[in-house]
């Protein structure tokens, strides 16, 4: 943990003590930023990711560090494997407070060449994972008449990208899910927001080409990427009980790149 994860550890209101908190996608980059904040808040949390030791490793570093972390396997883009995930974990864990849908990726590539794998593989994930991983919780915190769900969106879903028709497609259709599922949860005390991220440095812009980054720079009113913990940061408070009262909302955490 750096000297500043430190600090905001020992300075977060605990407001998630005795809570369970699932983040899919939380191996690496934004998820586990947000995996770290919401066990500085008090979380006990549970790591889906695809990739197996990457999230064992995640957890790992997360109990290293003092947190409560469980990995599981889990590919958020089939059914069985999300449904067998949450089986394992309501054994171990036994409750279901947040949920965090975090898991993407990019399959980009200009439209007309684009083909029905990156438009299949983009959609299942991005979209129909948080589908299936928020249908596995709905019921359980329907019962309980608490919950929280949040969608990590993109920028992108608001504005559009020359090569990521598959991607912005996705995220803009987050947007949509969001606002629905909010308004069909609400008097169950569940809410459900989105967070749009700009463009955050991980290993997922890391691959991006110099001239590309230095345009991206450009549009960016506070002048730099973000970090993931700034994301987390935004996350930590619509998952916990002081967000009581926002619900359908999408949150940009961009430097000031898209003002609406
Ligand atoms: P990343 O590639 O660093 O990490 C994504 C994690 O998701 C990986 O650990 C990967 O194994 C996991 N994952 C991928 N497919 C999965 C699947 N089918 N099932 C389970 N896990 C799967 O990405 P990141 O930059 O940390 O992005 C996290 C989220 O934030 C994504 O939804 C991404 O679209 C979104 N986002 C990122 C940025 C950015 O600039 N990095 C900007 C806007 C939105």
């Amino acid at each position: 943990m750096s000297e500043a994860q430190a600090a905001t550890a020992s300075a977060v209101a605990k407001d998630l003590a005795g809570q369970v908190a699932f983040v899919t996608g939380g191996g690496r980059g934004i998820g586990l930023a947000i995996a770290r904040r919401l066990i500085a808040a008090g979380a006990t949390v549970a790591i889906f990711d695809r990739e197996v030791e990457r999230a064992e490793s995640a957890a790992q570093s997360l109990r290293d560090a003092g947190g409560t972390a469980h990995a599981y396997a889990a590919d958020v883009a089939s059914t069985e494997s999300v449904d067998a995930a949450f089986a394992a974990a309501a054994t171990q864990l036994q409750r279901v407070d947040v949920l965090v849908n975090n898991a993407g990726l990019t399959r980009d590539g200009l439209f007309v060449r684009m083909t029905d794998e990156q438009w299949n593989d983009v959609l299942n994930v991005n979209l129909g994972g948080a589908f299936r991983c928020s249908r596995a919780v709905a019921r359980g915190m329907m019962k309980v008449r608490y919950g929280r769900i949040v969608n990590i969106s993109s920028v992108v879903g608001l504005m559009g990208n020359a090569g990521q028709v598959n991607y912005s497609a996705s995220k803009a259709g987050l947007l949509g899910m969001t606002k629905s599922l909010a308004r069909e949860l609400a008097s169950r005390g569940v809410t459900v927001n989105a967070v749009c991220p700009g463009f955050i440095e991980t290993e997922m812009t890391a691959s991006l080409p110099e001239g590309a980054r230095a345009d991206m720079m450009a549009k960016i009113p506070l002048g730099r990427l973000g970090a993931p913990e700034e994301v987390a940061e935004v996350v930590a408070f619509l998952a916990s009980p002081r967000a009581a009262y926002v619900t359908g909302q999408t949150w940009t955490v961009d430097g000031g790149m898209v003002m609406e």
